[in-house]
């Protein structure tokens, strides 16, 4: 890709595999990255606890957006905890961990953020090769949210998915040839049930992380 090093991206940041893993892509591509971080009534809060955590190791500034009426508007499971978490994916619909709304909303408050500082670059871990079928992870809804947003605040702001096209497998090997492999294993929160690195190991978020990491594991050893 064209490198950017002279200016600055936002990334949006969770501090999971996938979010830590671009984050420290673009602290590689980027001048200076910051980090926003959505608090929006998760389950777990150490969630957003653990991402300041890995932004000040990472040395990059942290900001927690406070976006918690998301929660209100949609049931789902990864706010509600009185819900049963979705094991896999109903035929006819997505599973009950999708947010609606979600990244559309969080792209926009970070554009909007990036606008007030001057930024154009917007980072985000979304992945079309490996996700749960979340409408809001393809690469046609990025390009859309993309042209609207710089319609709407006359910017030219581009939206970066270093993941869009990686399987689980790559985003490990993505990790490693970043250098960042072991922070990436050991520091960040992916499970459902908010249990750090490996996880709890059953919820659907471990079972995908740890399939992923076998995949890679099996084939740097081999
Ligand atoms: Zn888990």
């Amino acid at each position: 890709m064209q490198t950017y090093k002279a200016q600055d991206a936002l990334v949006l940041f969770s501090g999971g595999q996938d979010s830590t893993t671009c984050l420290y892509w673009a602290k590689q591509n980027f001048r200076h990255v910051h980090a926003l971080c959505f608090s929006y009534g998760q389950r777990h809060t150490q969630e957003v606890e653990n991402a300041r955590r890995i932004a000040a190791m990472a040395d990059v500034p942290f900001r927690v957006l406070d976006t918690t009426i998301i929660s209100q508007l949609a049931p789902n499971s990864l706010t509600d905890s009185s819900m049963l978490m979705d094991r896999e994916k109903p035929a006819d619909s997505y599973p009950n961990t999708f947010v609606p709304g979600r990244n559309m909303l969080f792209l926009t408050f970070a554009a909007t953020i990036a606008y007030a500082q001057n930024i154009r670059h917007l980072v985000t871990g979304v992945s079309e090769a490996d996700y749960s079928g979340y409408p809001d992870c393809r690469d046609t809804f990025i390009h859309s949210v993309n042209a609207t947003l710089n319609l709407a605040m006359d910017k030219q702001f581009v939206i970066h998915t270093p993941l869009m096209w990686r399987n689980k497998m790559e985003v490990w090997k993505l990790a490693d040839e970043l250098g960042v492999f072991d922070i990436v294993r050991n520091e960040t929160l992916t499970c459902y049930n908010g249990i750090p690195a490996d996880g709890c190991g059953e919820c659907p978020a471990c079972t995908l992380r740890r399939k992923g990491l076998e995949e890679y594991l099996a084939e740097r050893n081999g």
